[in-house]
């Protein structure tokens, strides 16, 4: 966000002092689909369709991580197969855009408005994901690993909050190193040490509503009112086989 801002004031000096160039390095005059494209954290270079793979895919279905369907798990392989599609199709249908399926334009500016220079979307942060330690250590996968789990876990969070409005969706707990856990009487396979797990407290959507709209949006281990220790927060997470567990919503 912070370097688009630059980019349109830069933009806006280069107009009104009527220098084509600021810098050396400039590979030329600043334009309008320069501006739009210019993103601190990743800026996709062509449009992405069923066939294509890369990193670039990859890290378009971080951004659609949170629009795999019910139940489902979207694979960030950087192979766009129908499952990307499917995904970027409910990305799109979320956002109001034309739902083709084909990421372009139009899709990447919606995305870019939707995150933060660190890679983060705009409504999330590593801190409030992270209220352990500052560098992600000692959990049960590399502190690499851990925050790029939570990375995707916001992602999917982002959508979540979306599909519910917008309104404001509060983390209580992310990630966790074992210490944290063991001091927070978490369980010995707690998934907080792996930083994919998230656990909402209290808003205005109410816990129910919660756990039911994350059945969509890529959590395959939801915990909530009427399981044990869950009446006061929904927790959300990834793990290999589905776990569902919130009686008291009837899931
Ligand atoms: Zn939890």
């Amino acid at each position: 966000m912070m370097r688009k801002i630059l980019f349109a004031l830069l933009a806006t000096f280069l107009t009104v002092t009527g220098v084509a160039t600021a810098a050396s390095a400039d590979p030329g005059p600043v334009t309008a689909q320069d501006v739009q494209a210019a993103d601190g954290c990743y800026t996709w270079n062509r449009t992405l369709s069923e066939g294509a793979s890369g990193e670039d895919v990859r890290q378009l279905q971080i951004r659609v991580s949170g629009y795999p369907g019910y139940g489902a798990v979207l694979a960030l392989d950087g192979a766009f197969g129908p499952a990307t599609r499917s995904a970027v199709v409910r990305f799109q249908q979320a956002y109001g855009l034309a739902a083709d399926g084909v990421a372009g334009p139009a899709t990447f500016s919606k995305i870019y408005s939707l995150q933060d220079d660190d890679c983060t979307p705009i409504h999330f942060t590593y801190a409030e994901l992270n209220r352990c330690n500052s560098d992600w250590s000692g959990g049960m996968v590399s502190a690499s690993t851990a925050k790029a789990n939570a990375r995707v876990t916001m992602w999917k969070l982002e959508a979540l909050r979306h599909a519910l409005g917008d309104r404001p969706l509060v983390v209580n707990s992310g990630f966790r190193s074992v210490a944290c856990n063991n001091a927070a009487g978490g369980s010995s396979t707690s998934r907080h040490m792996y930083g994919d797990a998230a656990d909402l407290g209290a808003g205005s959507q109410g816990f129910c509503t919660i756990a039911k709209q994350a059945r969509n949006h890529g959590f395959t281990e939801i915990l909530g009112p009427g399981y044990p220790d869950h009446n006061d927060h929904v927790h959300v997470a990834l793990r290999s086989n589905r776990f569902w567990s919130a009686p008291n919503c009837g899931i």
